[in-house]
């Protein structure tokens, strides 16, 4: 089977969408990280201003490490701040003086984040969906591709079948997670704008946030995809 080339296909396909998505996303991130937001505050204390104007005064803030690693924790009710956007706040790519400015793309990110504790706290029924099919998506990301391998190899094709259910969950929370992420951005872009950034420093946002979201489209379609292809190994090559 991996020799099959429909699998070769399917895999480079995955392999071109995810690199384009994770490019366009670096690309547009390190771009406006050099562009003054106007905004003078560090990362955190931004995000606890947006966070407090919101009324969402328990949400802490914690710093996390890495690279585009920041998201907002429904559970423990934490935004996490990844350390490229807190050290990017210094804003040093473009010499800022006078204290500290934030830089647009961290602007946008934070305001991104603190849109997903709106969300949580607005009860949005998609963030729900999304979270209530975690442990499915997880155990069907996980479990199912073997299921299904070990079904077709030992034509089990009930075992296989099984496995495709599980990994439907997986795909159908890469799609629940679409509308979640669009919303926080729309989110965003509201408060950023409420604040002064507007013109290019909104569209610059806005670039952000596009970029953003076209690495969710990316993990959905190529989770599509495979799912197809799984599809196709178990009922299309019976004969
Ligand atoms: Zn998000």
């Amino acid at each position: 089977m991996i020799f099959d080339p429909l699998y070769i296909l399917v895999f480079i396909a995955t392999l071109a969408i995810t690199g384009w998505a994770a490019w366009r996303v670096k690309s547009t991130y390190a771009r406006w990280s050099k562009v003054d937001s106007g905004i003078s505050m560090d990362a955190f204390d931004f995000a606890r201003q947006l966070l407090d104007r919101q009324g969402l005064q328990h949400v802490r803030i914690e710093p996390t490490p890495g690279q585009l690693t920041d998201h907002y924790d429904p559970r423990g009710k934490i935004l996490r701040v990844s350390t490229q956007v807190a050290d990017a706040s210094a804003l040093e790519a473009v010499g800022a003086r006078g204290g500290t400015r934030l830089s647009v793309a961290a602007a946008a990110v934070i305001a991104h984040e603190v849109g997903h504790a709106l969300q949580h706290q607005e009860k949005d029924p998609m963030m729900a969906l999304r979270q209530a099919l975690v442990p499915a998506s997880q155990f069907g990301g996980n479990i199912a591709p073997w299921l299904i391998i070990a079904g077709v190899i030992f034509q089990v094709t009930g075992l296989a079948i099984v496995g495709l259910f599980a990994f439907g969950a997986a795909v159908l929370f890469t799609f629940a997670t679409l509308p979640v992420e669009i919303g926080a951005s729309g989110k965003a872009l509201a408060f950023v704008n409420g604040l002064g950034m507007t013109g290019e420093r909104q569209d610059g946002a806005r670039a952000v946030l596009k970029a953003a979201a076209w690495t969710y489209v990316a993990g959905a379609l190529t989770a599509l995809l495979t799912f197809l292809y799984y599809a196709y190994l178990i009922f299309g090559r019976r004969h």
